[in-house]
């Protein structure tokens, strides 16, 4: 029950961080270690008089690790089934493989799934970085720190729109 909400992304972009802001608890290891979160974890808030099912996944990547590559498996499968996804990505990532990760995450959506775009980290952003909010040909990005709660209001608007 509740509505699943599958956040996703390549490993480290803070996923796991984002999930325990959505809950307010620390449900989800956080881990500068890439490929801490290998199983699925899913948990339910009601925002708005809307019960969302949050779901926090393992990143995508390319890994030979057989626990890790079941969790990925099992990620494409959430994403297939979301009602919305959060794609999210670190805002000082370069262009190309930040538009690689979401291609393959939209493959796995299908064309009814809308993919919420989520860049993150934003306060480690200097002003010489990458202008990120361009990688998507005027699509809407959303910036957040999930680590210093920023913009995390915004998100959940736009989330309770697909409510
Ligand atoms: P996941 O692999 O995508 O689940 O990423 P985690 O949530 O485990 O976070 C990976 C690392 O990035 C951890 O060291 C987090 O503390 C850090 N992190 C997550 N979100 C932010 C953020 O908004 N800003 C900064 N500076 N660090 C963050
Ligand atoms: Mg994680």
């Amino acid at each position: 029950n509740g509505i699943p909400v599958a956040i996703v992304g390549e490993p480290n972009v803070g996923k796991s961080t984002l999930l325990n802001r959505l809950l307010n608890e620390d449900r989800a290891i956080v881990s500068e270690i890439a490929g801490t979160t290998r199983d699925v974890i899913e948990d339910t808030m009601v925002i708005d008089g809307y019960e969302f099912r949050f779901i926090d996944t393992a990143g995508i990547r390319e890994s030979t690790d057989e626990i890790e590559t079941k969790g990925i498996a099992l990620t494409l499968q959430k994403v297939s089934r979301a009602r919305v996804v959060l794609y999210l990505f670190d805002a000082r990532a370069d262009e190309t493989p930040v538009k690689e990760a979401l291609q393959k995450i939209r493959n796995e959506a299908g064309e009814e799934v809308p993919v919420i775009l989520v860049a993150n980290k934003v306060d480690l952003l200097e002003h010489a970085d990458k202008n990120y909010e361009q990688y998507f040909d005027g699509e809407d990005v959303i910036s957040i720190s999930a680590l210093e709660e920023r913009g995390i209001e915004v998100l959940i608007q736009k989330l309770v729109e697909h409510g």
